[in-house]
């Protein structure tokens, strides 16, 4: 049986972290066994979706690595929602209720205060035709409800192991809305069927969601998904990442300049039994995957271990795999440049200050008592630099002035570079070039 999951995002929004996880946990695991991964966009509600957010998705799946072998809309398939309604309907499982929201609340609040809990009482079961007639005669429209078998449904999670719900502990679900619109519960399951997805991957803010389900697949076919619901995401201090989501986006990671490869790398592998290190591929991130590594406890997401990781993949990357972007930043000094700076910078858009500050003229910083020796430093500095001059250069300096350590390096590191921290300065010194690095030891643009 080759595997077919799904990706089934809302478009009302953009693509957070937390949903994109998702989306990649199906991936690595479609991409480890083979198979197809579907994107389903799951717009039924019409007023809230919006193609701009479609494009969205597709835009940053795209930018991740993630390639979807099929995609389809849910707003395409009303007619199939409509015809397996039919079917529950037919099969007395999916009732007309005509309770407002209004008389839905105060039932609830009167379950509370006798103490039971606040599940719908399926009064609408019990009305008459003539009582029906009354209903819509006074103009309310039906919503309808889906009948729960009242046992105790089980499944075998892949995440969370052996599952059960008790459905007699649940409100029979809306599975459509009074305006005749479907809420996401029976599509999904349609849809499932349709498709015939082996897996379900989702968050385990559906675990409730999948007991009804479960009910709904078989009420319509014989086809029934594995499940696997994964912990959810927290922020580094446990605290839910809800409120932060929208700052989260997978678009606002790719304008923060982060790679990829760091945001998979880091959403691959938090919450799992592997260390969080820097994976290049996908490929080696999906080899690497197992439901069995996925813990229970929620995934910790750390924006600067993101950064990190991010620096760390850059320290590894080729020149060759950033050239066109460095040159689109206007990043100058070609392959050489690149392995100088690439272990100090956290995204690549920093390096268009090592290369402004490399390849434009800039005055050196001189403190007030550092600028004799920096223009003794420039007079003593060879008009030709080779690999070993800032060595030769530096011990003659300090045998002349008696400097050493911090006094020595860094006067000279601050005259020439502007910073009190980056690459080394044998290369960055040949990379100069003697004129340069004159001009600036003496306090000149160079
Ligand atoms: N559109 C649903 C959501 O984003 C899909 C859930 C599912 O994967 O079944 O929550």
């Amino acid at each position: 049986m080759s595997v077919i999951v799904r990706f089934a995002p809302s478009p009302t929004g953009k693509l957070h972290v937390g949903n994109v996880r998702t989306a990649l946990l199906n991936y690595l695991f479609v991409r480890k066994k083979g198979g197809k991964f579907i994107l389903r966009i799951d717009d039924t509600d019409l007023e809230r979706s919006t193609k701009a957010y479609e494009e969205g998705i597709q835009t940053d799946l795209s930018w991740l690595g993630m390639h979807w072998d099929s995609t389809f809309n849910q707003s395409h398939k009303f007619a199939n929602y409509d015809s397996a309604a039919k079917r529950l309907r037919e099969a007395g499982l999916l009732y007309a209720c005509y309770e407002t929201a209004e008389e839905l609340d105060k039932q609830r609040k009167l379950q509370r205060v006798a103490g039971k809990p606040p599940v719908y009482n399926r009064a609408a079961l019990e009305l008459t035709d003539e009582q029906k007639d009354a209903y819509r005669m006074e103009g309310r429209l039906p919503h309808w409800r889906f009948k729960l078998s009242g046992s105790v449904v089980t499944w075998n999670d892949m995440v969370r192991g052996e599952q059960s719900i008790d459905t007699s502990s649940l409100s029979d679900p809306v599975l459509i809305r009074g305006d005749g619109t479907y809420l996401y519960t029976l599509p999904s399951v349609v849809d499932d069927i349709d498709a015939q997805i082996t897996h379900v991957i989702r968050g385990e803010d559906h675990v409730t969601n999948s007991g009804a389900q479960i009910e709904i697949f078989r009420a319509l076919s014989d086809h029934l998904p594995t499940f696997a619901h994964t912990p959810l995401l927290v922020g580094k201090d446990g605290k839910s990442l809800s409120k932060r989501l929208g700052s989260l986006s997978v678009e606002q990671l790719r304008e923060d300049g982060l790679e990829p490869m760091a945001v998979c790398s880091l959403l691959g592998k938090i919450g799992t039994s592997d260390p969080v290190e820097i994976r290049t591929s996908i490929e080696q991130l999906s080899e690497e995957f197992a439901f069995s590594k996925i813990g229970r406890a929620p995934a910790r997401f750390d924006e600067d271990e993101l950064m990190m990781l991010n620096s760390k993949l850059l320290l590894e990357t080729d020149y060759n795999d950033v050239k066109d972007r460095l040159d689109n930043l206007g990043v100058e000094g070609g392959e050489r440049f690149w392995n100088l700076i690439r272990a100090n910078i956290d995204k690549i858009s920093d390096a268009v200050s090592w290369s402004v500050m490399a390849f434009a003229p800039m005055s050196g910083q001189i403190e007030p008592e550092d600028t004799d020796f920096c223009a003794l430093a420039a007079d003593a500095l060879p008009d030709e630099i080779d690999a070993d001059s800032w060595s030769k250069w530096t011990a003659f300096l300090k045998e002349t002035t008696g400097r050493k350590g911090k006094s020595l390096f860094m006067p000279l590191r601050m005259a020439l570079t502007g910073r009190a921290r980056g690459p080394g300065m044998g290369d960055m010194l040949q990379i100069l070039g003697a004129e340069k690095a004159k001009a600036r030891l003496k306090g000149y643009s160079g």
